[in-house]
């Protein structure tokens, strides 16, 4: 039975300047349209996963009305989907609301994930944001009365502009507010958004030595406050008497994708894997929509991995993860012994003082986790 259900919300009030997920604009009709196929889509996969985790990202999921929401929370509760462990919906801090978070936190919502980005004004401009930093201040205060005791908040780095003391007082900010949780992403440019156009065009230019400086003084300064990073950009704040070798407000959904495990992905865009098979949906709401009123599967494709690129896959995305990958548990899930199958890559990573070898473990040290998607991509085989 599959342990993880991703949905996917397609809707944003306006497109940022960086994004390259697939969102749309806002319409009644088209909202209601989507609601009506995911909650089809619900009740025709019901019986496929118990979910240990849910997580409702997008887009802007609490763009969704009361009313869109509790019709999908009834599908929820019809297919046993509520009762998990983990149950994550993402918002912009400008669409958040006490009935909106009581009204989730009534149907089993645990944790709830914010994009802040920024805290400084002219930035959250630059970046296209909608909302405020007020709003963020607000936000945090309406989830914490409607009694989320389980907070993410959103940050990004290396933004064009950004200095070292803005990043500094942003930091300091975001840690007064004590969530839980922290996810601090480098910016990217990916292709198709105006961010990367701009850059393309010479409007600004990358300084990767300060986008290190900001990195290195992410990590210092969230450790000397109680956060343990678990993966290059995601930090949980650690109790005194954690033994476990993640932190116990780790993101359990998304460890599943990092360790490679099997995972539903429901609503337009959204990928899955299923029994060795990755497939995607439509990228578009109206195929979606359509697909799922014929009775068809929402899908745009797929393919299955053989047993060695499925297994380098995973290895490359653990090494994300601080703990690195687990030698043995890495061969009981994927047939393969990493010392043996990656033996020179493995040298190589360390000999560049990228990785080593700890504890019954392979990791990357604190300047290889600054360089995951390179290190990771030596391991690609199959
Ligand atoms: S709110 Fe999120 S999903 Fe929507 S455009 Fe901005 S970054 Fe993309």
């Amino acid at each position: 039975m599959i342990a993880s259900v991703y949905l996917h919300v397609p809707f944003c009030a306006k497109k940022c300047e960086y994004c390259a997920f697939y969102s749309e604009g806002t319409d009644s009709g088209r909202m209601d349209r989507f609601v009506a196929a995911l909650i089809k889509e619900i009740g025709r996969h019901a019986a496929l996963a118990n979910p240990k985790t849910v997580f409702f990202g997008g887009g802007t999921p609490t763009l969704l009305t009361l009313a869109q929401w509790r019709r999908i929370f009834a599908a929820l509760t019809a297919a046993g989907w509520t009762n998990v462990e983990e149950f994550t919906i993402e918002g912009n801090p400008a669409t958040i609301s006490l009935d909106k978070a009581t009204l989730f936190r009534d149907h089993g919502v645990n944790r709830f994930s914010m994009g802040v980005q920024s805290l400084d004004a002219p930035l959250l401009e630059r970046l296209g944001r909608v909302h405020t930093r007020e709003m963020v201040f607000r936000s945090v205060d309406i989830l914490r009365r409607a009694g989320f005791d389980n907070l993410n908040l959103d940050l990004m780095f290396a933004i064009p502009g950004q200095t070292m003391a803005v990043w500094s007082s942003t930091l300091d900010e975001i840690l007064d507010l004590k969530s839980e949780h922290l996810s601090c992403y480098e910016v990217i440019y990916e292709a198709d958004t105006p961010l990367y156009e701009q850059l393309q065009a010479g409007a600004f230019d990358v300084d990767e030595e300060q986008a290190c400086e900001m990195y290195d003084l992410m990590v210092d300064r969230l450790a000397a406050r109680g956060y343990r990073q678990y993966e290059i950009a995601n930090f949980a704040r650690s109790d005194a008497d954690e033994r476990d070798d993640q932190p116990r407000r780790a993101c359990r959904h998304n460890i599943n994708y990092w360790t490679g495990g099997e995972y539903l992905g429901l609503g337009p865009a959204a990928a899955g894997h299923l029994q060795g098979q990755r497939y995607q949906n439509w990228a578009n709401t109206d195929l979606y929509c359509q697909a799922i009123e014929a009775d068809r599967l929402p899908r745009d494709g797929g393919e299955r991995l053989n047993p060695l690129a499925k297994a380098s896959e995973s290895a490359a995305f653990s090494l994300r993860m601080n703990r690195g990958i687990d030698l043995r548990g890495f061969e009981d899930r994927t047939g393969f012994r990493l010392e043996q199958t990656w033996a020179r890559e493995l040298e190589t990573l360390v000999v560049n003082g990228w990785a080593e070898h700890a504890e019954g473990c392979f990791r990357l040290t604190r300047r290889g986790l600054r360089f995951a998607d390179a290190a990771g991509a030596e391991l690609l085989k199959g």
